[in-house]
Formats: structure tokens, C-alpha cells, sequence
């Protein structure tokens, strides 16, 4: 069991003289390598483009690096919107698609020019309510409901999900938005987190076409783009086979001319709002092993916590821990890898078995690029980590510091009491 990582122990040693563990470190290589692969895989279609999920990994640097592949961004919140802003995203490179939109989110994204995708049928009163005008590209968020099937194995349950417009609901909207003046329409759905397969992404944009056929077909609406939205997932566990964009990319090719191009709507643009795909392999946490502990079982307490990353905490999530230049020893020692937070879901990992680990050992957790840092939070007080970029080059940027103990207390308004901290 086995997973390569793209930093080596003498280089963790080397960066951590200068920026003390734990940090996220970022390859830019790969990421890098990752788009080009991504935009070839659907280079077949004029329009296509990918607008980076931003909650994945809200790092102005990381969505600079993107940007040169033609990334656009997906927003789904203030301060994201306020982000694409300052790194001179243009309106057409922004997707809004948030869900339980406060008011101020609208306006702020109508004042930028984004693509406003629609999650609920309500929303379009609170939409024109808000922004005084229905605008004249617009896009709805789509739920068939029911289970989400891929071949024999159930992928998710979309009609559990909040998100997305019923069926008669999405036809109603398009005929009240094409009546109240909307002139070019896109359709959105996201079905399934962290597929594993090839398959989801030209099984969804089947629902996905026939619907926009039909949708055509009934309220003569002028369907321009059709976004396939985020969930191609990444192997988190090692030894399991990754997607294989280029043959998702043929995939959906395949549906397109069947469906569309059939239908003479040959010149629909795909978009994606890939989050993990693009980022999840390309960062790790790196964090040290500092306290051991031999009780019912054995603990490898480190310096990074659940705060640093969070979704082994909260989903159970397996990520893959490397003990940085142990990578040929046998793995014959199993522990429970622990933060410091006082819960005691705060475990990285639980009975893995790995080479004996030695206080002051690094260990790499993989798979952090995506959903890592951003589902960072302050509890008992501990602080975010900074994020670095290994470069292309092998030098290595920061770009975020740690947060200090002033940021943490920050909030309050009476900071001069803490004037002497
Ligand atoms: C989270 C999210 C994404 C990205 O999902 P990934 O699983 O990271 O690909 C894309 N679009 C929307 C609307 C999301 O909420």
C-alpha cells in the first residue's frame, strides 16, 4: 500500500527551518500538469470551460496559477465573489452558484456581472426583488430527485439534497425567466461528491442534455451552456485506480453528439466547477510527530489538529499518511494519529498501520489540496497553518502566512485589551 508523494524528507526539512510545521504545501507542477490534461480532455467542445470551485482552496495564488489555463471561478459566497474580484476575474469567468443566497449576494454578484445560478424556484422572485431585473444570462440548478445510479452501484441521493429545482419546477422557471426578459440559459446540476469513476460525469450530462432537448423543445429558451458542476473525485485511498479525465472527457463527448448535436444544439458550451479534481492530489499537510502515547492503544499525538484539516473528523475520510523518509520500511505498527483538540474524533487516522514513527518524525498527509485548509476553524483556540507553493522550480513560496494569536483575537472589539499580547 503505497501512495507517492511529491515532497521528499530532506525538502520538509529544508522548508521547515524557515516555516515551522504544520503547513499545506502545494505542488505547483502538478496542478499545472492537471489543467492542461483537463482542457484537452474537452478541447472537442468550443465553449468549454472549467470555473474552479473556490471553496476547495481559497488561495489567491492558487487561483492565479489556474487562471492561466483559462480557469474561470465558482463562487458560492461574499467573500468569494470579493476574491474573483480583487484577482480581476471578468463577469463571464464568475459562476455564482450558492444556495440559501442572502440578498447582498446577489447584488454583489449582479454588480460583477456573474453567471447567477438559480438553486431554487423561489429564488427568481428574490432574485428580481433584489437586484430590481431579471439578467439576461441565467443559469438553474437542477435535481432529478431519486437515487443517482451509476451501473450496479448507487452513487449518491440526490432527492435528499437541498439543492436544485424539481423537474416541473426548472420548466416553470425557464418560462417565467424567457417571459421576464433572460435571453441565454444554462442548466446546472451536481449529483454525486467524489466520484471515483469514469462514468458519472457523461451519465449526469445525459440527465443532463435530454432535459436541456426537452427544455428547448417546450419553452424555446436559448440554452447556451450546460455545467457539469464539481464531484469527479480523486483516489484517496492508495492502490485504487484514478479517473481517467481524457476518457470522461470522451465519455461525455459521446452523449453530446448523441444528444445534442442530434438535436441541433451542436454549439452548447460544457462548464465544470471541479474543486477536488483539480486540487485534492496536488497538497499535503505536513506535521510532526511530537507526543507519543501507550494506553489501551498506541497515539502518535502531531502538530497540526482537525482545524488543519478537517474531514477525517467529520467524515470518517481516509487520508493516506506518509512518515516522510520511511516510505520502504515495514509498515508493522499500528496507531491512532492524533491532533491536540479535546474530541476525540481529532484522529487522522485510526488503527493504521505504519513503519514505527520516532518523535520528531514527518508525516505527510495526502490529499489535502482540496477541502483541506478552506474547512479550517478556530476551536480550543488552535490557528490556522500557512499554506506554501513548491514551485516549479523547487522553491517554495509562501502564500499564507500562520494565523498568530492577534488574528484569533481580532474580532473582538475591545483588542486593546489584549494590547500586550
Ligand atoms: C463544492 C462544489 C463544487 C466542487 O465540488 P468538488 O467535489 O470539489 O469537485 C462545485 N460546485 C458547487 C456548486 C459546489 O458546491
Amino acid at each position: 500500500m503505497s501512495k507517492k508523494t511529491f515532497v521528499s524528507l530532506d525538502q520538509i526539512k529544508e522548508i521547515s527551518k524557515t516555516y515551522p510545521t504544520p503547513f499545506h504545501l502545494y505542488d505547483e507542477a502538478g496542478i499545472r500538469e492537471n489543467a492542461v490534461k483537463l482542457n484537452k480532455a474537452f478541447a472537442w467542445n468550443k465553449g468549454f470551460k472549467e470555473y474552479f470551485a473556490i471553496k476547495a482552496t481559497p488561495n489567491p495564488f492558487i487561483l492565479n496559477i489556474l487562471k492561466d489555463y483559462n480557469c474561470g471561478v465558482d463562487c458560492s459566497s461574499l467573500t468569494e465573489l470579493m476574491m474573483a474580484e480583487a484577482l480581476d476575474f471578468e463577469g463571464s469567468d464568475i459562476m455564482f452558484s450558492s444556495n440559501t443566497t442572502p440578498p447582498e449576494e446577489f447584488e454583489f454578484a449582479d454588480r460583477l456581472n456573474a453567471i447567477i445560478n438559480l438553486d431554487d424556484f423561489t429564488h427568481l422572485d428574490f432574485l428580481e426583488k433584489t437586484i430590481g431585473k431579471i439578467p439576461e444570462t441565467i443559469s438553474c440548478r437542477f435535481n432529478p430527485g431519486g437515487l443517482f445510479k451509476i451501473s450496479t452501484s448507487i452513487m449518491d441521493n440526490p432527492g435528499d439534497a437541498k439543492y436544485g429545482m424539481t423537474k416541473e419546477q426548472i420548466f416553470e422557471a425557464f418560462k417565467i425567466l424567457k417571459a421576464k426578459g433572460a435571453k441565454k440559459f444554462g442548466i446546472h446540476a451536481f449529483l454525486a461528491s467524489n466520484t471515483v469513476s469514469n462514468e458519472y460525469y457523461s451519465t449526469l450530462a445525459k440527465i443532463l442534455f435530454d432535459l436541456a432537448v426537452e427544455l428547448r423543445d417546450e419553452t424555446g429558451a436559448d440554452i447556451k451552456f450546460i455545467n457539469l458542476s464539481g464531484g469527479i473525485g480523486i483516489p484517496y485511498l492508495p492502490d485504487v485506480e484514478p479517473n481517467d479525465i481524457s476518457v470522461i472527457g470522451e465519455n461525455v463527448r459521446k452523449v453530446y453528439e448523441e444528444v445534442l448535436t442530434a438535436n441541433g444544439m451542436g454549439d452548447v458550451a460544457i462548464f465544470a466547477e471541479l474543486g477536488r479534481f483539480m486540487l485534492g492530489p496536488y497538497g499535503c499537510l505536513v506535521t510532526q510527530a511530537v507526543h507519543e502515547k501507550h494506553t489501551y492503544k498506541e497515539y502518535i499525538g502531531c502538530d497540526a489538529s482537525a482545524v488543519n484539516l478537517m474531514r477525517p473528523a467529520m467524515y470518517g475520510a481516509y487520508h493516506h499518511i506518509t512518515v516522510a523518509g520511511k516510505e520502504n520500511e515495514t509498515c508493522d505498527h499500528k496507531y491512532d494519529v492524533t491532533g491536540s483538540l479535546c474530541e476525540n474524533n481529532d484522529k487522522f487516522a485510526i488503527d493504521r498501520m505504519l513503519p514505527k514513527i520516532d518523535m520528531g518524525d514527518y508525516l505527510i498527509i495526502h490529499d489535502t489540496g482540496a477541502h483541506g485548509f478552506s474547512m479550517g476553524y478556530n476551536y480550543n483556540g488552535k490557528l490556522k497553518s500557512s499554506e506554501l507553493l513548491l514551485k516549479a522550480d523547487k522553491s517554495v513560496q509562501m502564500i499564507r502566512r500562520a494565523e498568530t494569536p492577534t488574528d484569533y483575537f481580532a474580532t473582538f472589539d475591545f483588542t486593546d485589551i489584549f494590547k500586550n499580547i
